[in-house]
């Protein structure tokens, strides 16, 4: 692209600078960092796909806040304190209205968390945004999905549902007229947390030693919880030298049961639930961004208590079993059937 040394200067340069965590920033072959000791480092990756994980018509500074905010959400979900990020972008033009908004919507979330912009690519092709985040915990202190257990209670933060009832709300054709129940200020908050989520980093370092697992709320909390309790399995089939076992990997022993009437739903959430009986909303809708831990019981005051002092809620909404593998969704005790739009969004399907 022949602009493309003019664009990251103009755009990206700005975003790098004054860290003192960066001994080397943009403009060299590679960052170069300084890692505190006794520390790991934690790297996620995750790609923005334009009418795949966003409208067409979404706004740069919303694609921008979103790509970083997934990002940020999985370094949440380890337990970690944010350290940089790289971000490999492929725009079909050089639009410079477009840059600065989205240059705009990076410096606003990056600047929340305090991180630096260390490097990336820039290429032509559809338009699709790849950000790479690093992370630190200290040694030995991430949290894994891999460690829920027996007994273990299941909790999420915040509430559920609201991403995807702002997808519908973005989606529907007239826009005006969808879903007329939900007040205007209700349709604000399902549009903000769907274009804007906020990543749970104020609370990853609360998690350490607390959360005997960890997932961040993308895909839809079943399939979320399903991935946790799956890692959880191997781990345990492994402890046990189950791991030899030739069928161990896809074997999961445990399970959790879900109460639908603890689950923690906005009002605009809860009145669409009580119009259309649509469950699969906060069940699998996705773009939660909210953290789905388990925690055994006796943590559970200590951890409350830390969420709560920074204005995070923190609600129990099941328990692991062993007793049965799968997620068992209870409404007021009854089996509630999972249809099949409930089980949450995957790719290739
Ligand atoms: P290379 O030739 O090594 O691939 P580039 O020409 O792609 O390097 O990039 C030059 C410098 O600009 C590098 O430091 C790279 O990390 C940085 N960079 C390129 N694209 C971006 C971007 N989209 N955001 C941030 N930094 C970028
Ligand atoms: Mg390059």
């Amino acid at each position: 692209m022949a602009l493309e040394f003019d664009l990251i200067e103009s755009y990206f340069l700005p975003l790098s600078e004054g860290f003192a965590s960066v001994d080397v920033g943009i403009g060299d072959d590679g960052a170069v960092l300084n890692v505190p000791e006794k520390h790991q480092l934690v790297v996620v990756t995750d790609t923005l796909v334009e009418g795949v994980h966003f409208p067409v018509e979404t706004l740069a500074y919303d694609i921008a806040w979103k790509a970083l905010a997934v990002n940020l959400s999985d370094l949440a979900a380890m337990g970690a304190e944010p350290a940089c990020y790289s971000l490999a972008l492929t725009l079909p033009n050089y639009d410079a209205i477009w840059l600065q908004k989205f240059s705009e919507g990076l410096r606003d979330l990056s600047t929340q968390f305090k991180i630096p912009l260390v490097g990336g690519d820039t290429t032509k092709g559809p338009l699709t945004i790849t950000v790479t985040a690093q992370g630190w915990v200290p040694n030995q202190q991430a949290v894994l999905r891999s460690g829920a257990q027996e007994g273990n209670l299941v909790c999420v933060t915040n509430t559920l549902g609201e991403g995807a009832l702002g997808l519908k709300l973005a989606l529907a054709p007239e826009k005006e007229r969808v879903l007329p129940f939900l007040s205007k200020q209700e349709k604000v908050r399902a549009l903000n947390a769907l274009n804007r989520p906020v990543p749970q980093l104020a609370i990853s370092t609360d998690l350490r030693g607390l959360a005997s697992s960890a997932i961040d709320v993308s895909d839809g909390l079943l399939a979320d919880l399903a991935h946790m309790l799956k890692q959880s399995s191997r781990a345990l089939l492994k402890q046990d030298g189950g791991g030899r076992n030739s069928n161990a990997s896809s074997a999961t022993v445990l399970g959790a049961e879900i109460e639908l009437t603890q689950l923690p739903l906005s009002s605009g959430v809860l009145r669409y639930i009580e119009q259309t009986k649509d469950w699969a909303l906060p069940l699998s809708g996705g773009d939660d961004y909210q953290l789905c831990l388990t925690v055994s019981p006796k943590n559970m005051t200590q951890l409350m208590a830390r969420l709560n002092s920074k204005g995070v809620s923190l609600s129990v909404i099941g328990k692991v079993v062993a007793t049965h593998p799968g997620i068992t969704c209870l409404n007021q005790g009854v089996v509630h059937n999972i249809g099949g739009g409930e089980k949450g969004y995957s790719h290739f399907q």
